[in-house]
């Protein structure tokens, strides 16, 4: 090996700016970067060919001197840090004085920029990372920097780039992401034939969301009731010491995440911000997939724009040079308070109008989506006489009151509704599922309470769904997956309990498995035992099934068992015993739960929505599939033009 030697700055710089610098999405999120950091109110990006021949990036923000600017394209040179001890408390985006530097490494960029208070401005040329011409110019106060023939001096990572709209599709992503993190400012995101963003200054995030991303986004997400928890004492007494003030020391969060019916193939739409700054981060990602566990299959991804505020000290962005990874202080503790403050918004989420209503006007928007019911007096009059109006049709039974009531027929032997399960005055906290933290019990009932308690079936459509009233307006029901739902929870509290039990079939059902499903089973041979299954190795290729769950047809236990299976499939190694069981649990729920096509009698109707509002999450089944929709009385007079 020959002798070591210090590379030449030039090359120094390249390698850096491979870390830096991917693509055209990277340049840009730099230079937004830099200009939210030099306070800009309003940031201009334009690009042609997906930013590989040219960005631009104009800010109105404090510009820099003369010597600022030369020094700025200095490796290390940075305003926003001074001492090694900065590191731990980084309040900018930016901080590592390497990002211009790289950029012009790898790049022909053009520098303007004016400070206010200066007569005139800078313009720095810089090719390949040689500086080519400084002078004084006149412009605006503020900074543009241009970006053009991206890696032309370094031919192997311009191979690596794709497709122009493959590349602006990043920048475009990027963009309206830093956009929806500042409502306060104004961006504006074109290439050369469009205009692809543009938004003005408001006030809240929702308003932002609803300039990008429309009505329909909006309606689509759920916004969070910000939470806000104290930091855990350790990094309280450090403060402390310090000075700091108590009362900063929490955590916050808030933002949106996506209702359950909303399922994205990948995780590309989701999105988290620290301190508004986006990152990626594992242990993130796994409480947002905690969060909506029993709420989204678990191949599915859900879209979600969520803030996190936290102290700086209590977060390390110095862990990789995009500045997209972080490490958290209290890692646990971040963790928790994301997946519950997600998890109760989507419990307390009013269930969906999918009624043909007038488009709400925006702005104002209501406080929370479907919330603002009108008075209650002209209220009660006019249910009644929609009660009436709720005509019987001839051949049908009428029951007390004017209700259309299914015929009584006695449902078959296979709908064995557990009558006996309905829990008479346990306390709610010990039917809580085991995937809700403690701590987030609090919010779960309140979340609970949000649910109709006070539903009165009217009669199914369709011996599917069951039409319902309260106060509030008119619901339906899918008793499908409502049953399933009520069972699901079921299901788990038995299985927590170690009682979950099974019935014996007069006859062993004999099933062949595949190879796959041989070691599948041999995994969750005893989970499935747990669950109510008495299953057993017989013969080579086959089990035999002695007891199935409950409430299960005996036609039914071999597709039942195959399709546990092969949903567990290669993953049943990796999955922790609760996930196994709930797994399982959902299955046998979705099997035993009264099918569409079944006429209910008022009393099975009572029970079931009795039941579902007594369940943890009883706006969705654990497949994602929502359970009701709710007509609110505003929406009906609405629709009517009585208001
Ligand atoms: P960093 O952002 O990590 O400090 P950069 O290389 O991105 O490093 O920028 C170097 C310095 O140049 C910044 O610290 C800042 O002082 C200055 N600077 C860069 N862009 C701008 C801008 N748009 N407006 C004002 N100052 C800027
Ligand atoms: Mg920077």
């Amino acid at each position: 090996m020959s002798s070591i030697r210090i590379l030449p700055e030039a090359v120094a710089n390249k390698i850096a700016a491979g870390e830096v610098v991917e693509r055209p999405a990277s340049v840009v999120k730099e230079l937004l970067e830099n200009s939210l950091d030099a306070d800009a109110r309003q940031v201009e990006i334009e690009v042609e060919a997906g930013g590989k021949r040219r960005i631009r990036v104009a800010d109105n923000g404090c510009g820099m001197s003369r010597d600022d600017a030369l020094l700025a394209f200095e490796r290390h040179a940075t305003s926003k840090i001074r001492s090694a001890e900065d590191l731990f408390e980084i309040s900018t985006l930016g901080f590592r004085g390497e990002a211009l530097p790289s950029m012009a490494a790898v790049s022909r960029l053009v520098l303007e920029t004016r400070v206010a208070s200066e007569d005139s401005g800078t313009r720095i040329e810089i090719a390949g990372g040689k500086l080519r011409d400084v002078k004084e110019m006149a412009r605006p106060a503020g900074t543009e920097v241009e970006v053009r023939d991206l890696f032309f001096n370094t031919p192997a990572r311009r191979k690596f780039l794709r497709s122009e709209s493959t590349e602006l599709g990043h920048i475009a992503a990027l963009v309206t992401h830093y956009a929806l993190a500042h409502p306060e400012k104004s961006f504006r995101l074109a290439s050369l034939t469009n205009e692809i963003l543009k938004v003005s200054p408001v006030r809240s995030l929702r308003e932002r969301i609803y300039q990008v991303m429309g009505t329909k986004s909006l309606e689509e997400m759920v916004e969070l009731a910000p939470a806000e928890r104290r930091l855990p004492a350790a990094a309280v007494d450090a403060d402390e010491e310090s000075g700091v003030a108590a009362e900063a020391l929490s955590a916050k969060v808030m933002g949106f995440v996506s209702r359950p019916e909303v399922q994205k193939p990948n995780r590309n739409h989701i999105y988290f911000f620290v301190n508004r700054r986006l990152i990626r981060d594992r242990l993130i990602l796994h409480a947002i997939t905690e969060a909506y566990r029993h709420i989204l299959p678990s191949n599915v991804f859900p879209v979600t724009l969520i803030f996190l505020e936290l102290p700086a000290a209590e977060v390390d962005v110095n862990v990789h040079p995009s500045k997209t990874e972080v490490r958290f202080r209290n890692s646990g503790f971040i963790h928790d308070l994301v997946r519950d403050t997600i998890r109760q918004g989507l419990i307390a989420a009013q269930p969906v109008a999918a009624f043909p209503s007038q488009r709400k006007a925006f702005p104002p928007m209501p406080a929370a989506p479907g919330v603002g019911f009108v008075e209650a007096a002209p209220r009660k009059l006019e249910l009644q006489q929609a009660e009436q109006l709720y005509a019987p049709a001839s051949g049908d039974v009428v029951g007390e009151g004017g209700f259309r009531l299914a015929a009584p027929s006695p449902p078959p032997d296979t709908l064995s509704l557990p009558l006996d399960s309905t829990g008479t005055g346990e306390p709610r906290e010990g039917e809580a599922i085991p995937y809700i933290a403690p701590s987030a019990s609090e919010g779960t009932r309140a979340g609970v309470s949000e649910f109709p308690l006070d539903l009165r079936p009217l009669g199914q459509v369709e011996e599917s769904f069951i039409v319902a009233t309260n106060a509030e307006g008119l619901f339906i029901i899918d008793q499908h997956v409502a049953h399933e739902r009520v069972l699901f929870e079921h299901l788990l509290r038995l299985r927590r309990e170690r009682r979950a039990e099974g019935q014996r079939l007069l006859l062993p059902i004999v099933v062949e498995l595949k190879p796959e499903q041989q070691v599948t089973y041999r995994e969750i041979a005893d989970e499935l035992n747990a669950s109510g299954f008495e299953v057993e190795p017989f013969g080579q290729r086959t089990v035999a099934v002695k007891t199935a769950p409950a409430d299960i047809a005996s036609g039914d236990v071999e597709r039942l068992l195959v399709e546990i299976l092969d949903g567990v499939g290669a993953e049943a190694r990796t999955l922790s015993l609760d996930t196994l069981g709930s797994k399982i649990a959902a299955s046998v729920a979705c099997h035993a739960a009264i099918k569409v096509n079944m006429p209910l009698d008022r009393e099975k109707m009572e029970w079931l929505l009795g039941e579902l509002a007594r369940t943890t999450c009883p706006m969705n089944c654990p497949h994602g599939r929502p359970i009701l929709l709710r007509y609110s009385m505003k929406e009906i007079q609405k629709a009517f033009k009585r208001i």
